[in-house]
């Protein structure tokens, strides 16, 4: 059974339930008040009767309490009235009283706090009032199920109209489901409504996004591989070929662009893997508390012999104070290295890299921001968004040739977040660069 069929049903189940049990409860109550007010009515009389003849029952064979239709002896009720030492004061109708005493309705008569007597009925109302008892319930019945019927109708059709209207948007998300299920990861449903199916519509359009996204960088992934791999592969093939017909001794320098390639190739498959493994936040971090200035001492140490050769000052501002950070050492030498090679790669002889640390407090925490700024080429304000992207690179023939592989900078923003930090850059064509990595003080 469908969700509308299952909704549809509890409805009704609910209707005939209410409709019943009202008129059940009704019906009930209202035989109960009759009962009650025709028991008090009568016991009332011979009250009344006691008290008026001076607290006794003197001549009480002779009350009367027929009314008129009792008098034409249509149906009439039997009543037997006991003293309290059980002797038989009264006694009216057919029969035996003593099967009435057995058998009857029966009601004790209070005076001032003491019994003086039990009466003793087959009905507590009279002919007349046995009628018109009767005659209100009936009406109740026939007459009062016309009000229920018509709200049950009323809100059966209610509930037709209202399971239509919930379960419309559930059908039109069932197709759109199935089309995502066999790849169709464009797929959109358009949100009409901001209740829950809006919110599920919009997750459910979240989701194919998510994935359509997802699904582009595979193929984007798979594409950028094959073509970084294809260079060096081609190179490897071109040199081997040469050394095959040459068909002498081969000296060891011939072997060196060889193994350039070779290199690469490692490089680019363990950077990869590094990148791999922080995109799917399974990068394993050893955190201590790290003293910042000689881990960019040593990268600097690294870099020296190449900058003084082409005569680039690294300049470094460190603060007073030391100041640790919440690392893992390995993972942001790696950041640091990366972002200082690309300063070097990208400033020309005669430049200056700078290097600053400083701490500062972002949403209640306290972050260490460490500066790189080179006068090197600069990026174009257009090529930053994309900057972080894996294998971007800002001209392709230039960093291919310089050795990059566009992975650097990807890798760096994955190792800062995965160490709940962030990184930013500034760029100006012809002045320099700026990138900023902040990293949560220890
Ligand atoms: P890899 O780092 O994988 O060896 P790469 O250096 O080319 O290769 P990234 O470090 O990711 O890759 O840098 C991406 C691109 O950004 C570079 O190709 C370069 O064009 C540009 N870039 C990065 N740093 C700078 C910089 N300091 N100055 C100018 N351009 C830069
Ligand atoms: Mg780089």
């Amino acid at each position: 059974m469908n969700v509308r069929g299952k909704l549809f049903g509890a409805m009704t189940i609910l209707v005939l339930f209410v409709t019943v049990g009202y008129f059940g409860a009704t019906q009930g109550y209202l035989k109960n008040r009759f009962e009650d007010y025709f028991k008090e009515k009568t016991t009332g009389l011979f009250e009344i009767y006691y008290k008026e003849h001076k607290n006794s029952w003197e001549g009480i064979e002779e009350i009367k309490i027929s009314d008129k239709l009792e008098q034409k002896n249509l149906d009439r009720r039997k009543i037997a009235l006991l003293s309290p030492d059980g002797n038989i004061l009264f006694f009216r109708g057919s029969g035996d009283p003593q099967s009435l005493i057995q058998q009857g309705k029966r009601n004790t008569i209070m005076v001032n706090g003491t019994t003086v007597g039990t009466i003793y009925v087959d009905r507590w109302e009279s002919s007349e009032d046995y009628l018109l008892k009767n005659y209100i319930l009936d009406s109740m019945l026939t007459q009062g199920l016309r009000v229920p019927a018509l709200t049950g109708i009323m809100a059966l059709l209610l509930g037709l109209w209202l399971t239509k209207k919930l379960t419309q948007p559930l059908k039109r998300l069932i197709p759109a489901i199935q089309k995502i299920a066999v790849g169709e990861l464009h797929t959109r449903i358009p949100v009409t409504t901001m209740d829950e199916f809006g919110k599920v519509t919009e997750a459910l359009n979240h989701m194919s996004q998510q994935l359509f996204h997802a699904e582009e960088v595979r193929k984007n992934l798979t594409a950028d591989v094959a073509h970084e791999l294809r260079t060096p592969l081609s190179i490897i093939q071109c040199y081997m070929e040469m050394i095959q017909e040459g068909g002498r001794d081969i000296p060891p320098e011939t072997l060196l662009p060889m193994q350039d390639e070779v290199i690469r190739l490692s490089k680019l498959v363990d950077d990869l893997h590094q990148l791999t493994l922080a995109e799917a936040g399974k990068l394993k971090l050893d955190r201590s508390s790290t003293d910042l200035i000689p881990l960019l001492d040593r990268i600097i140490d690294m870099l020296k012999p190449e900058a003084e050769e082409r005569h680039i000052d690294i300049i470094r501002s460190y603060p007073a104070q030391k100041l640790n950070v919440f690392v893992d050492p390995n993972r942001i030498t790696q950041v640091f290295y990366n972002l200082l090679v690309n300063a070097m790669r990208y400033t020309s002889s005669g430049g200056r890299i700078s290097i600053q640390i400083t701490d500062i407090s972002h949403d209640e925490s306290r972050f260490a921001s460490i500066s790189i700024t080179d006068t090197g080429v600069g990026i174009a304000a257009e090529q930053l968004p994309f900057l972080f992207d894996r294998f971007y690179r800002v001209e392709e023939s230039r960093s291919r040739h310089t050795g990059g592989m566009g992975l650097g900078l990807a890798i760096a923003k994955e190792f800062v977040e995965a160490h709940q930090g962030f990184i930013s850059v500034q760029s100006e064509i012809g002045r320099g660069t700026q990138f900023i990595v902040y990293l949560p003080c220890a």
